[in-house]
């Protein structure tokens, strides 16, 4: 938890100090409503004493309420501000974090519980310093001044006092000891219902064209009743809380009160209102000793859900990414998208068995490579580690004669136009879509975006679309087709005009003819450029510069099309099984 408060700037700790002086201001008329209380019932017994010194003190006694009121509701502004900043700034910590992670930390934690700790964890805290800077601090002021107060103002009152805070003390400690375990779990399980609730809205589709809604409801009742059992079972004990505490703030005024009758009774004649007025103002001085023990215990209640979830957002921000940024921005001296693997193994993280082994080739300049395998066979998580989506387990990536390890990443990425597997698209519009990122100019103009989408083979579509490159796109882009989501896709990576293109099977969508054209385009245009192909089709990749064999994430074959039908079977086999004996023989 204090780890978190370092993020508080410091004009927050101002703030939070000129709370502390309302706070003491606040207790101090608090305190100082009592002695008046004592004044006026001593003017109110004795006899002859004037009607407007008790208009006066009971005017003071106004003014020490009001304000009261006015510090407390300075403090509470106060406490939100500092509250809602502090998770303000942690929620754009997590986030820039999150965005620096490699896919195996995302992986790690989850992407569910990634969101829950940057949603509700985060509102734990700050409920947690909203409270705890009006009641932690004003609690234990108000306690100790109350109790310097009453202190030798009667053996008895004090002792009885003493039982009372007790008992508080002992209840608390109890309905602890069958509440704490629990906090810890509620997150976890609020983890777990943003998974199924997210698994269940992406999947929609699926869902209701299995007739798996009642399945589905049932995942999700699963964790939404345990979820609800932990708040009942902490809510129901905490409400036995406050009754509780009701009755023990009861029992100590009559105890008080029977006590003062005693002592009343017993004195001689003089004293007697001096006791009683004692009295009163002893027991409105108890009273605030055990509300602040009660806003100790609120405050002590909040507290383990709140490091619990202290703890879940410091994880995150304590993670160092296992991808460490290099320094360089240029490759060697001469060299201009070159991509070479030497001796290449990986394995995923916490998996036993290599995915990818020995794995060499070069790629030149302009050449186009391609990888062809069947599926499973590691070319997406071949090529994925170009980009550093992952880090290679052994040997070495380089390009451009230097290693991927050694470029800072922003500088490595802007080599890179990467079309994934699975095209992804962002809210916005066609145009906002394909000028998408920073490739370290200054954005993108309307000619060059226009252009990117004709490369693409996207511009027929795209004008007919209403609003052309204002065309609005949905989240994911479920309002454009597969192929015209693929073409998108393809016009970003060129829009960026990058070294080297990566595609990861992006033509699969498209039919034939769109599919050679958009390559043939794609040469013409962009000559130079380095081109990683990744394709099922042996009509997209027969024209490559190298073919690149994989089974089983080993290399079988390395050459050209002509050279590859005759010296690799798995090749031939992939070949005879897509083309015609004329083509085979051509
Ligand atoms: P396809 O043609 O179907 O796209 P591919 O050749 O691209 O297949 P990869 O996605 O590279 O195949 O997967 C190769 C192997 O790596 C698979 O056996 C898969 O089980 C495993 N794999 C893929 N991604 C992960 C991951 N994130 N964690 C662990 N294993 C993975
Ligand atoms: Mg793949």
């Amino acid at each position: 938890m204090q780890k978190l408060f370092r993020y508080i700037k410091p004009k927050e700790w101002g703030l939070a100090f000129v709370s502390l002086c309302f706070i003491v201001a606040q207790v101090w008329m608090d305190l100082k409503s009592p002695g008046y209380m004592s004044e006026i019932t001593t003017l109110v017994q004795t006899p002859g004493s004037a009607m407007s010194d008790i208009w006066l003190a009971g005017g003071k006694m106004l003014l020490c309420t009001l304000g009261s009121l006015a510090a407390a509701i300075t403090v509470g502004f106060f406490a939100a501000r500092i509250a809602a900043t502090l998770a303000k700034d942690l929620r754009s910590l997590l986030f820039d974090k999150v965005e620096a992670f490699s896919m195996e930390e995302i992986n790690r934690f989850s992407t569910d519980s990634l969101i829950t700790r940057s949603t509700n964890d985060i509102t734990q805290i700050q409920m947690l310093v909203t409270m705890g800077l009006q009641l932690a601090i004003k609690a234990p002021i108000t306690a100790a001044w109350a109790i310097t107060k009453i202190a030798g103002k009667g053996f008895e009152w004090t002792a009885v006092t003493g039982v009372a805070v007790l008992a508080v003390i002992a209840i608390f400690a109890f309905l602890m000891v069958f509440v704490m375990p629990k906090f810890k779990r509620i997150q976890i399980m609020t983890d777990d219902v943003n998974r199924v609730t997210r698994e269940n809205l992406t999947g929609l589709r699926v869902v209701r064209a299995y007739n798996a809604e009642a399945y589905q409801e049932r995942k999700f009742e699963r964790v939404n009743e345990e979820l609800t059992g932990l708040h009942m079972f902490v809510s129901r004990t905490l409400a036995v809380m406050s009754p509780m505490m009701s009755s023990i703030m009861g029992g100590l005024s009559l105890a008080i009160y029977w006590i003062g009758a005693y002592l009343i009774h017993n004195a001689a004649a003089p004293a007697k209102l001096t006791v009683f007025s004692d009295m009163v103002v002893f027991s409105s001085y108890a009273v605030q000793v055990i509300m602040s023990f009660m806003m100790l215990v609120i405050i002590f209640m909040m507290l383990p859900r709140a490091s619990v979830s202290a703890k879940r957002i410091n994880e995150v921000i304590q993670t160092e990414p296992t991808i460490i940024n290099g320094h360089k921005t240029e490759g060697a001296h001469g060299v201009r998208g070159e991509v070479t693997f030497e001796h290449v193994s990986f394995k995923y993280p916490d998996a036993a068995e290599y995915i990818l082994e020995d794995i060499s080739f070069t790629a030149r300049q302009g050449e186009t490579i391609a990888f062809i395998g069947s599926t499973g066979s590691g070319k997406s998580t071949l090529i994925n580690l170009v980009p550093r989506f992952f880090d290679a387990t052994e040997g070495e990536i380089l390009i451009d004669g230097v290693s991927v390890r050694e470029y800072d990443q922003e500088a490595l990425y802007n080599k890179i136009g990467y079309v994934p597997q699975k095209a992804v698209l962002f809210r916005g519009t066609v145009a906002s879509n394909v000028a998408y990122g920073d490739n370290g100019g200054d954005g993108y103009t309307d000619e060059e975006v226009r252009r990117a989408v004709a490369i693409a083979q996207g511009a027929e579509f795209v004008e007919k679309m209403a609003g052309t490159y204002g065309a609005d796109i949905s989240q994911g882009g479920t309002n454009v087709s597969g192929g015209q989501k693929q073409r998108i896709a393809i016009a970003r990576a060129v829009c960026r005009k990058p070294e080297i293109y990566i595609f990861d099977d992006s033509f699969s969508a498209l039919d034939y003819e769109t599919d050679r054209i958009l390559r043939k385009t794609l040469k013409n245009e962009t000559k130079g450029v380095t081109c990683m192909i990744v394709a099922q089709r042996i009509g997209t990749i027969m024209d490559a510069d190298q073919i690149v064999v994989l089974d089983e994430g080993r290399i079988v074959g390395l050459g050209k099309h002509r050279e590859l039908l005759k010296s690799c079977d798995v090749y031939r086999q992939i070949a005879m099984s897509q083309l015609s004996e004329e083509e085979l023989a051509e």
